[in-house]
């Protein structure tokens, strides 16, 4: 299978009830019966055409539209299961799991792209290479970017958690160095929305280990819960102290934990 356009060997169910169909090359405006269109039942020319709720349902291509600063929609193309007949284009929203974790492709690094470009990788305060990255759907319907070298492993995670019926699913994943300082500068500032942030050049989320897993708050909630049994063993560990939601895929210190049957580095103590 894909790893990198996860969502083409899978079938999806049209959740929404009011999943309207888009226009090909004008997704933001609908599609609309037309005069000659054969009209199921009750609708009339001009009514907006929808793929009916619990449509099983193919993706065979997408198309992202930016909105905003971060936002962004991501349109599917759904075929029949047997790919012969065509609903057309919707926004991804409308599925069931809306598109959370399904990989979108891949970024290769541009040629001759520098140290602060998006895909340059950075640690300690030294430019590491570049990296291939690859866009994820985060827990908030925003597109993120992962390395490629700790996707598999972060979609193992994700695999194992579903099958206890838990969700992780990511807020922040890699970040280029204009996007650290960025949150830097936010956090030195004090502005709201910014949390405690590192220096540009020195975030493990400039290498492509660091995930910021959605968790609502620590001990208890059910996430964070699973995450301190399961994650060691699958190379996932925290290492920040009032960040539960930050994990580093790191084997290392992972098998450490293990060994000590925690799921924490030793700094580790709020
Ligand atoms: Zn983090």
């Amino acid at each position: 299978m894909s790893h990198t356009s996860s969502y083409l060997d899978k079938i999806f169910t049209v959740a929404d009830p009011d999943a309207r169909l888009r226009k090909p090359g004008d997704l933001m405006n609908f599609l609309t019966f037309t005069a000659g269109q054969p009209l199921p039942e009750g609708a009339a020319i001009g009514d907006i055409r929808k793929i009916p709720q619990n449509t099983k349902v193919k993706i065979d291509d997408i198309e992202i539209v930016r909105t905003g600063t971060s936002g962004s929609i991501v349109f599917g193309h759904a075929m029949s299961l047997n790919g012969t007949t065509e609903h057309g284009w919707t926004s991804t929203r409308n599925l069931a799991g809306k598109f959370v974790n399904e990989t979108l492709g891949e970024l290769p690094p541009a040629p001759g792209a520098g140290k602060f470009g998006p895909n340059a990788a950075w640690a300690g305060g030294s430019f590491l290479g570049q990296r291939t990255l690859v866009e994820i759907v985060d827990v908030k319907l925003e597109i993120e970017r992962l390395a490629l070298d700790t996707l598999e492993p972060y979609l193992a995670l994700v695999k194992a958690a579903a099958t206890s019926n838990v969700l992780v699913a990511i807020n922040s994943g890699f970040r280029s160095y204009p996007e650290q300082k960025l949150l830097f500068e936010g956090f030195k500032k004090h502005l709201p929305g910014f949390n405690t942030a590192a220096p540009p050049g020195t975030s493990k989320h400039q290498n492509g280990i660091a995930f910021d897993i959605r968790v609502a708050g620590g001990d208890g909630d059910p996430v964070y819960e699973w995450l301190k049994k399961n994650g060691p063993a699958l190379g996932f560990i925290r290492t920040v102290n009032r960040e539960p939601w930050h994990w580093e895929f790191d084997k290392v210190k992972a098998a450490k934990a293990v060994a000590k049957g925690t799921f924490k580095t030793a700094n580790v103590n709020v």
